[in-house]
């Protein structure tokens, strides 16, 4: 079957498929996939919004013969391709490939850890009153996969499903009693043998650190001859996710409780419980000895605190006490993989103390870069090791494999070119295409930045900045999104439109709730930090105006951007030029593709950043939005808006 007979004018899905309309950039974009896949090539691929990448790179995947992995920055995009777009791809084209869907391990029952509680509550005669729980006790008896999100009556964010799975740092893999029967390794075994199987980018990730660490042994996924990565500008920051070394108090808090139980099934006695108090009260006092929450710093900030340090020796030295009680049960095998886990613990905790980068004397360590940091939240602290690059680690994969590796997102292009994600990623070869939105910008579209140069340095950016909104909000009337870069600023936006404007603000409801409220209201306008930059779809005329209030630069305190930024000055590179304005583009074309999501949408984007105008930056940002014609002529755009939003 030719791609062309397909996804061309009068084609198979034209003629099959309800709602499909051929696209020629989408034929473009599925051909030069193709030829990817069969030159073993990398092919790096921007795709504007409304191409179809999805069905672009289905199509020559599932017609290859070859097993193929996809990933997705996000569980939502996960399951619309298996639950959805592949079905679609499948039926209409009478395949029949064996197809999987795989997540991280905690999306799975961990039947180790429910079996755990009931043993304890049975014990003591204790049954836990919560309705949540008995609907996880209920479905446990019934579910086929174990997969979490089947039980819709329990909240993703409850505090059961974190006592009920397991993740990286707890499972105890090949020890655990339950190993056989284990939902998440029973999914994997599946997944091993797929034809195409649908991951995300951290279980991606997960299974590069693994097979870095490893050498292979323990690896999640099978070794695939295509590798299609979408939502692919998020997979750096799941990468460097990945390949970072993470700790949390949290940590401590579940393995003394796992250590607990198990040592009182095994004695019988509460003995170890001395201990694992003496343990958890030392972490306590750590968390408290890092002061005020909400802060990240790097950990140089800290060398120089004995309080933290003090109570950083309590906590090795309960480890220790609490090590010397496990080794007489040794022989059991939760008992060993405990004790290893508080080896693990105290030989990250001591690497992390230590005031020397690359103290241990290990030559891999002393070549890597890393920056050690840490975060304060109001009980809990995590401290963190990330590589300041993941170039390295990313390369090797990629290039050591023989598999295609297809990457494609709305927003990886930087002027027109792939250099900056390149760069990122370590990739020195690939072919590259770049295919724009087949909606019509010129007509469908405005850009309008303020002839006032607004800067957000001034005390007053957003005061004026609402003044110089304001016309548009009305002309639009409400039907806008504000979109803003700090919640300082969103914070004071609402207290200045408040008593004009129907609003609905970040953080009312839920994201969803919050998005399809905006729908039904009609004439409000919806305010909203990062979150809402991506991932929200609102077609039709129910939105009509976005705007943004700056240029959407990382925060200067950021201890990971500061500490790429010093290195990049160590090699008399500038950071602003190959670290801020990229990262800033890419975010800033996220929020813009919030704006036109279908070809009988109408809108007008604002950016009130005036450094857009006068700074010499400015241009790269104007050049990455090229597609849409700009005006800085308010009432030009008061007229478009009339004219289009039917007001
Ligand atoms: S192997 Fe055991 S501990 Fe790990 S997720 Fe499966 S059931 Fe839980």
């Amino acid at each position: 079957m030719k791609i062309q007979s397909i996804l061309s004018t009068d084609g198979i899905f034209e003629k099959k498929l309800e709602n499909f309309k051929a696209r020629a950039p989408q034929l473009d974009l599925s051909i030069a996939i193709e030829s990817a896949i069969k030159n073993n090539d990398i092919l790096i691929s921007e795709a504007g919004t409304g191409v179809g990448k999805t069905f672009a790179y289905l199509v020559p995947a599932m017609l290859s013969g070859i097993q193929t992995i996809i990933s997705t920055g996000t569980k939502h995009l996960q399951d619309q391709l298996f639950y959805s777009d592949i079905p679609k791809v499948q039926n209409t084209l009478e395949l029949n490939l064996k197809i999987h869907l795989l997540k991280g391990r905690s999306n799975y029952l961990c039947l180790y850890r429910l079996g755990s509680i009931q043993q304890f509550s049975n014990s003591f005669n204790f049954y836990y009153p919560e309705r949540e729980f008995k609907d996880i006790i209920n479905w446990s008896n019934t579910t086929g996969s174990g997969e979490i999100s089947e039980l819709t009556s329990v909240s993703e964010n409850s505090n059961w499903w974190f006592k009920v799975t397991s993740n990286n740092d707890n499972c105890l893999r090949s020890d655990c009693p339950q190993h056989k029967e284990c939902y998440f390794y029973q999914a994997r075994e599946l997944a091993l043998d797929a034809d195409l199987l649908v991951v995300n980018h951290h279980l991606l990730c997960a299974d590069m650190a693994i097979k870095e660490q490893s050498d292979g042994i323990g690896e999640i996924l099978p070794s695939a001859g295509i590798f299609i990565i979408d939502e692919a500008h998020k997979i750096e920051q799941s990468a460097t996710s990945f390949f970072s070394e993470h700790f949390s108090n949290k940590q401590i808090n579940l393995l003394t409780t796992d250590i607990f139980n198990d040592m009182f099934q095994i004695s019988g006695d509460y003995a170890i419980k001395e201990y694992t108090e003496k343990l958890n009260n030392a972490n306590l006092k750590l968390v408290a000895s890092f002061g005020p929450h909400q802060q990240k710093k790097p950990q140089d900030d800290i060398k120089n605190n004995k309080n933290i340090y003090q109570a950083y020796d309590s906590v090795i030295d309960a480890i220790g006490a609490l090590q010397k009680q496990l080794k007489p049960h040794k022989d059991e095998k939760s008992i060993e993989s405990h004790s290893n886990k508080l080896s693990t613990i105290t030989s990250f905790l001591t690497n992390w103390f230590s005031n020397n980068n690359n103290n241990d004397n290990n030559d891999k360590d002393k070549n890597d870069n890393h920056i050690k940091w840490f975060e304060v939240f109001k009980n809990n602290y995590k401290l963190h090791k990330t590589p300041l690059s993941i170039a390295n680690y990313f390369s090797k994969h990629i290039h050591s494999s023989d598999a295609s590796w297809i990457f494609t997102s709305a927003t990886l292009s930087i002027n027109n070119n792939f250099n900056d994600f390149q760069n990122k990623l370590g990739i020195k070869e690939s072919q590259q295409i770049i295919v724009g939105s087949p909606f019509d910008y010129n007509k469908q579209a405005m850009l309008y930045t303020n002839k006032n140069d607004l800067n957000p340095q001034n005390s007053d950016f957003i005061a004026r900045l609402m003044e110089s909104a304001k016309p548009l909000i009305k002309a639009a009337n409400g039907r806008c999104f504000l979109l803003f870069s700090s919640y300082k600023s969103l914070n004071e936006a609402v207290a200045l439109l408040k008593d004009e404007f129907s609003l609905l603000v970040q953080g009312d409801m839920p994201k969803m709730q919050l998005t399809e409220k905006f729908i039904t209201d009609k004439n409000s306008i919806l305010l909203a930090t990062k979150s809402f930059w991506e991932g929200v779809d609102v077609k039709g005329q129910d939105l009509c105006c976005v705007i943004i209030d700056k240029i959407p630069f990382s925060s200067p305190a950021d201890p990971v951007f500061v500490a790429r930024a010093n290195k990049l000055k160590q090699q008399n590179l500038n950071p602003f030029e190959i670290l801020s304005i990229p990262e800033a583009v890419i975010t800033l074309k996220q929020g813009a593709g919030r704006l036109i999501r279908g070809v009988d949408d109408y809108g007008v984007l604002m950016i009130g950043d005036g450094r857009i105008n006068s700074k010499f930056y400015g241009k790269t940002f104007l050049n990455s939005l090229s597609y849409f014609p700009h005006t800085q002529d308010t009432q030009q755009v008061i007229n478009f808006l009339h004219e289009h939003t039917g007001n």
